[in-house]
């Protein structure tokens, strides 16, 4: 086993305070997803969506990263094969962790997307209907870089051949009810990798995972981790 690709979702991301999206309820801090996730209610109310995201993102500030994001900044660092993490989350509780072998396939809070002239920048505080493009200097183009319902994932080469060679595929906290991330297990599988998922509770494709484990992140995460590095130690080169 040398290659990993780990998936996160909302479940690593809730013990550290934060409420994303519910698949059950359609509501994401009590806003239907149709009038802040998509296009559309940009197009509609940018002023709503940006108080949301504006909010979401001043939210940064007042939460920590969790145990689980430490221990997958751990086995980040440690682990001597391929490793890429491929997040769902929009939050930045990952990469304050430590994590570097990351990647946002929906986003971040923390960045502005300029329509005028495409480009990505880091941004911190309001973002709001006036704000100018650091890039390009208009005001009045830039949209949360969030990918909203109905918009294609980031990366998605990147990811597909990150999984094609992958020898173990592990979902952490993700409801399995999202499309692509929720058939990244099957593609896994297909191309030979073992499966783990780690949740709170079986998701809606635990049945397509060889190993599960049940419980909270912040607990079944930093196990996990220990025992992967434990392995790797004891079945490396150096002590065989
Ligand atoms: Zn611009």
């Amino acid at each position: 086993m040398r290659n990993i690709v780990i998936l996160t979702g909302a479940g690593v991301s809730a013990e550290s305070g934060i409420r994303t999206f519910r698949a059950a309820d359609g509501l994401w801090e009590d806003h239907r997803v149709e009038d802040v996730a998509t296009p559309e209610a940009f197009d509609r109310d940018p002023a709503l969506v940006h108080r949301f995201y504006d909010a979401r993102r001043a939210r940064l500030a007042e939460v920590e990263p969790n145990a689980a994001h430490e221990a997958l900044a751990r086995l980040d660092a440690e682990w001597a094969g391929d490793l890429l993490i491929v997040t769902q989350n929009v939050d930045d509780l990952h990469e304050r962790a430590g994590a570097r072998r990351l990647l946002h396939m929906h986003g971040e809070l923390n960045s502005g997307w300029c329509l005028a002239c495409d480009s990505r920048r880091a941004w911190s505080g309001p973002m709001g209907e006036g704000a100018a493009c650091g890039a390009c200097g208009l005001a009045g183009r830039v949209r949360p870089d969030i990918v909203w319902f109905g918009e294609m994932p980031y990366a998605m080469d990147r990811i597909d051949s990150a999984i094609a060679n992958a020898d173990l595929f592990v979902s952490i906290g993700t409801s399995g009810a999202v499309y692509p991330a929720a058939g990244f297990v099957q593609t896994a599988r297909y191309r030979g990798a073992r499966t783990l998922e780690i949740n709170l509770e079986p998701s809606q494709g635990s049945l397509f995972f060889h190993e599960r484990r049940y419980g909270p992140a912040s607990v079944e995460v930093p196990a996990w981790v220990e025992a992967v590095l434990a392995y790797s130690d004891q079945s490396s080169p150096m002590s065989s």
